[in-house]
């Protein structure tokens, strides 16, 4: 499928320093290694509402990853998916009375959008579910062969056939390795934990049949009504969300990749057991590091469709706001805080983009440099953006004291800094 397409990024002299990054699987910071190469799987929509605020901070967060190993000289393999084919998507499609292709084309043509919007540079590989049924098939197939999925028999009027993951044999199938995946292993979560989440976030503990209660769906059979695709020995039907990215992320990057990321509502159960599926695979981990951002929520309260509080992009873009201040808003958190969308602190980003551009033109001579390198150790240290906010405010404010006529070197170095290594443009 295709990407959106990336704004240039401007080249600074000098480099980022080492990368520090919270890892959610040891529970603390990690120096990443300059390796020269540097791989991101980050999940994608799936494309049934338009972006809201908590879509575009973990694209934003994983952006700055991006920038800072670019910085630094590294070269990146960035993945995203898109999971154009899944229940949230039909169902909205069905409530709504449109196609559901029509509806999936439509919120990812605004995605894309609102991604280029807020500078976000675009995965190289930007993946569907659909086209990519081919390859997951095999992997179930696969899994099966291997006793590490098993069919699961139909009742109450469901076919027979659904496939689901056996947590409990991959976890034995895998246990002699000191790398190898058991339950738990990426979230450090109890079993208990584990149980509330999974119905949570659409997984059926329920379901009869199933082996363990937390076993997550593989392939779902053929349904009336529903869309589904060949499935060799499967049958007809349509892949579960995990393998989807698993397959995607095994195909396109190398195993182990450098960071899975994501937002922290994908911990448990999705990003767990694609890291099982993974490993019963290619007997690798899928990703060296799993690092997480935090949930935006709207003046104190979780943001959802069903409560009518979602901050849309798009909205917020056909209202005329500038999208460089939405993304200044956004930097203005930690990315793994959990914090909430405010009109106080949308006015305070706004403010900040005009001093920042005012700034610019009274910009010291000789002031870049020490900025450049304050933004970069902010930066290199666990993606601190509000860090790096300050460094820049602080010297914006030292130009606007100055009263001085300004340096043009120094104005386009910071220009340069501020886009390069926080995707915002002055
Ligand atoms: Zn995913």
């Amino acid at each position: 499928m295709k990407s959106w397409i990336s704004r240039p990024v401007p080249q600074l002299p000098g480099s980022m320093p080492a990368l520090r990054l919270f890892d959610t699987v040891i529970g603390g910071i990690v120096t990443l290694e300059a390796t020269g190469e540097q791989s991101m799987y980050v999940c994608g929509i799936t494309p049934y509402d338009a972006t809201h605020m908590g879509h575009a901070a973990s694209y934003v967060a994983f952006d700055l990853l991006n920038r800072a190993w670019r910085d630094g000289g590294q070269q990146v393999s960035y993945v995203q998916n898109v999971t154009d084919v899944d229940d949230p998507l039909l169902e909205r499609a069905t409530a709504t009375g449109v196609d559901w292709r029509d509806l999936a084309a439509s919120q990812i043509e605004l995605f894309q959008t609102d991604m280029e919007a807020l500078n976000v540079l675009a995965p190289d590989h930007y993946v569907g579910a659909v086209e990519s049924v081919p390859t997951i098939v095999p992997a179930i197939e696969r899994l099966v062969e291997l006793g590490l999925a098993y069919r699961v028999a139909g009742t109450g009027g469901e076919p027979d056939g659904d496939v689901y993951y056996d947590v409990e044999a991959a976890g034995k199938h895998a246990a002699e390795a000191t790398d190898a995946w058991t339950l738990g292993a990426v979230s450090r979560l109890t079993d208990a934990e584990m149980l509330e989440l999974f119905a949570e976030r659409g997984g059926d503990p329920g379901r009869a049949g199933k082996r363990q209660a937390l076993d997550p769906l593989l392939w779902r059979v053929a349904r009336a009504g529903e869309p589904s695709w060949p499935g060799g020995g499967l049958g007809e039907g349509r892949p579960g969300w995990h393998i989807e990215c698993t397959v995607i992320a095994q195909k396109y990057l190398p195993a182990p990749f450098t960071v899975q990321g994501g937002g922290s509502d994908l911990i448990f159960p999705h990003h767990e057991m694609g890291a099982g599926h993974a490993y019963s695979l290619a007997g690798k981990p899928l990703a060296r590091h799993f690092t997480h951002s935090g949930m935006v929520g709207l003046n104190g309260e979780k943001m959802s469709k069903s409560k009518g509080n979602l901050v849309l992009v798009s909205r917020l873009r056909a209202d005329g706001e500038d999208p460089a201040a939405i993304r200044l808003a956004i930097l203005a958190h930690h990315y793994r805080t959990d914090w909430s969308w405010t009109g106080e602190g949308f006015a305070e980003a706004k403010n900040r983009l005009r001093t920042w551009r005012e700034a610019l033109a009274v910009a010291p001579a000789g002031s870049a440099a020490a900025l450049v390198a304050g933004v970069r150790g902010a930066l290199s240290d666990d993606l601190d953006a509000p860090g790096a906010l300050v460094a820049v405010d602080e010297w914006a404010r030292t130009a606007l004291d100055g009263g001085g006529t300004g340096a043009a070197g120094d104005a386009a170095l910071v220009s340069d800094a501020v886009d390069a290594l926080l995707g915002v443009e002055l």
